[in-house]
Formats: structure tokens, sequence, C-alpha cells
């Protein structure tokens, strides 16, 4: 058993700006959300079940999931949310297992977006960090980013756990709020923690 982290955390909170320090640094970092659009980009595997499930009017000419199409449908829609998930879920937790079962690193990072959200996952790994931010700079940063409004941002915001929630499930917690020099203490004290604690 490979000591293993789940990296969490807001839209924009600075999940993959941590996750590659991280990663600079020796571990082995798995980003569930990547594993996700591979599924969904042109002949991924999750491609032909959606395409049973939901017909091929969600399906590009080009061969990919239609993101936007089926972002609409499934915020109207929360069955086939359900559905999309059923398919989906599996398929990334086989892929992410075998991605981690192929890394080489000092421990295991797994980047989850929605890990406290998701029961599964809290109960997968070892210790869970929480990469925190002030909702406000969270805003503008999506803003800028995305070229969202602001109750466009806030309105995804809704659908994940609150600030609270989630720093109520940290073991670690990163403050992401101010430049990003700061990041490098914060960053290389969880490392050095978590490469003693996966010691066999
Ligand atoms: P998402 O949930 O959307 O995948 P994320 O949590 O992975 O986002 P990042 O992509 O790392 O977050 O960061 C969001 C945006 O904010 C990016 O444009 C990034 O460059 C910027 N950013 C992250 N941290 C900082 C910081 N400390 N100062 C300024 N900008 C930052």
């Amino acid at each position: 058993h490979r000591f293993s982290v789940g990296l969490t955390g807001g839209i924009g909170s600075g999940k993959t700006t941590v996750a590659n320090m991280f990663a600079e640094r020796g571990a082995a970092v798995i980003d569930t959300d990547a594993i996700a659009h591979q599924l969904t980009a042109a002949d991924g595997i999750a491609i032909a079940p959606i395409r049973a499930e939901f017909g091929d009017a969600f399906i590009t000419t080009s061969g990919a999931m239609d993101r936007a199409k089926m972002r609409a449908h499934v915020f109207s829609d929360p069955t086939a949310k359900q559905r999309l998930e059923a398919i989906l879920h599996p398929l990334i937790r086989t892929e992410t297992m075998h991605a981690a079962a192929q890394a080489s690193g000092l421990y295991l990072l797994f980047v989850v977006p929605l890990l406290v959200e998701s029961g599964t996952w809290k109960q997968r790994v070892d210790r869970i960090l929480v990469v925190d931010c002030d909702e406000q700079v969270q805003i503008r940063r999506v803003m800028q980013r995305n070229a969202l409004s602001e109750p466009q941002v806030r309105a995804i915001m809704a659908t994940q756990a609150s600030r609270q929630q989630r720093l109520q499930a940290a073991d670690d917690i990163i403050l992401n709020d101010s430049d990003p020099a700061t990041l490098v203490p914060q960053v290389e004290r969880l490392h050095a923690l978590y490469a003693s604690l996966n010691q066999p």
C-alpha cells in the first residue's frame, strides 16, 4: 500500500497550480479531471456508452462528447446527470487505479475536485489536502480565466461543497489567496511530511 493524498478545493482555488508543485518535488500526481477528459475526448472509452445512452446528438463530428451540450442537459435534468455519472465514475475509478499502479513517485497524490462530495474518495485516501482560497479571490480568478460573470461563477460554486465543508474534511490545508510564492513553504512542509508517512 502506497501512502496516498487526496488533493481537493473549489473551482479555481489553485489545485492544478499546487499539484504541479508537488509533482516537481517527486510526488506521483494523478489528476482525475484530466482522466475524465480523456475518457470523453475523441476515441475515449466513454464515448460508446455515452452514445448508446444519450444518442448521437451528444457526440461531436470529431467523435468527442459535446461538453457544452451535455453540461446544459445535465444542468436541466438531474436524472441525466446520474446516468452520465453511472457511466463515467466506474471508468474514472478503473483508469485512476491503473495510472496509480504505473506511477512512480514518493507517494501518490490524487487531484479530485469533488472529493469532499464523494464518500468513496474520502475512504480511499489516507489524507485529505484542501487548497483553500477566499471566495472573493476565487471568484475573481475564475471570472478572469474563464471569462464568466460573477453570477455564473457563483452558480458553479453552489453545486460544490462550501468552503466550510471542505475545511472540516481537511487533514491539511494550503492557503492560496495571495502571491504564488507563499505556496512554496507550505508545499515543502507537506511534501516532507507525506514522503515520511510513505515509509513502510
Ligand atoms: P479548476 O477547479 O477550475 O480546475 P484549479 O483549482 O485547478 O481550477 P488553477 O487552475 O490552479 O485552479 O488556478 C486557477 C486560476 O488562478 C489559474 O488561472 C491560475 O493561474 C490562477 N492562480 C492560481 N493561484 C494563483 C495565485 N496564488 N495568484 C494568482 N493567480 C493564481
